[in-house]
Order: C-alpha cells, then sequence, then structure tokens
C-alpha cells in the first residue's frame, strides 16, 4: 500500500507574530519543565517556578506570561521583538503539536486582513478577530 503523504502545511509561524503564544493557558508538563531545566542548566524545581505558574485543574501547571504590546500578555519565553520562540529546541510539547492540523484560523484571518488592507506587517489582536 502507498504510504500516505502529510498534507501540506497551510500557515507560516515565521510570518505570524504568534497568536498561539499569547493563550492564557498552555499547559506544561513535567517532562516540558525537565527539558527546559536542561536547556537552562537550572534545577528541576527553579525552571518550575521560573516558566509555570499554578493552573486549573485540568492543566495544573501552564506557562507563565510578561506583557506584550499586541496581546497584552504573552509566553514570557518568546522573544517580543522578533516573535520567536526563545527555546524552540526545548519548548513544550503542546508547542510543537499546535495547531495538529495543516491549517491555523489565526493565521487564514491574518493572511485574510492583510491582503484586504495591503499591510504584510497588520497585527490581528485578540480584540478585532
Ligand atoms: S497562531 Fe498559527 S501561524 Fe501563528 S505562530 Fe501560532 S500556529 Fe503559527
Ligand atoms: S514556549 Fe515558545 S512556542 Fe511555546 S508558547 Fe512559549 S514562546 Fe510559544
Amino acid at each position: 500500500m502507498a504510504e500516505k503523504t502529510k498534507p501540506r502545511k497551510r500557515y507560516n509561524c515565521l510570518k505570524c507574530p504568534a497568536y498561539c503564544c499569547s493563550y492564557q493557558h498552555i499547559p506544561v508538563t513535567d517532562d516540558d519543565i525537565s527539558r527546559l531545566a536542561e536547556h537552562y542548566s537550572l534545577t528541576f524545581e527553579a525552571a518550575r517556578r521560573k516558566f509555570s505558574k499554578r493552573g486549573d485543574e485540568d492543566s495544573p501547571r501552564v506557562l507563565r506570561h510578561k506583557e506584550d504590546e499586541h496581546f497584552g500578555s504573552i509566553c514570557r519565553l518568546i522573544d517580543t521583538e522578533t516573535r520567536n520562540c526563545t527555546v524552540y529546541e526545548a519548548r513544550p510539547a503542546i508547542c510543537r503539536d499546535f495547531p495538529s492540523q495543516n491549517r491555523c484560523g489565526y493565521y487564514d484571518f491574518l493572511t485574510f486582513e492583510r491582503e484586504v488592507q495591503e499591510d504584510e506587517e497588520w497585527v490581528a489582536t485578540t480584540g478585532n478577530w
């Protein structure tokens, strides 16, 4: 039987201001914390405190945030100037899996608006999409 080919990605994170990194609840597991601890040569406990905070019943630990000019707040592990993840190789599993399909709703909206507004740099914020 012929091997199925993966559908081509219909989004480009490098052209996006990283909207998904502004989600309030980005769950992290102990494995994710261990990876971050190793990346920064920190103890597990130090990395846990530095990069995560208490979440809720479904996600006991979530990534900490910092201020962001576009979305109000965003994951503290992002570079807010370049809009790139500063721990790409060591990023949490959920960040690797997202958006779990070949389209990203935010990117579709962003692309449409940038075309309409003829502005390649335009940023859609949570208030207007
Ligand atoms: S919102 Fe979509 S396009 Fe933007 S960084 Fe996240 S996954 Fe990539
Ligand atoms: S760890 Fe990186 S990819 Fe994940 S939310 Fe933070 S900045 Fe985004």
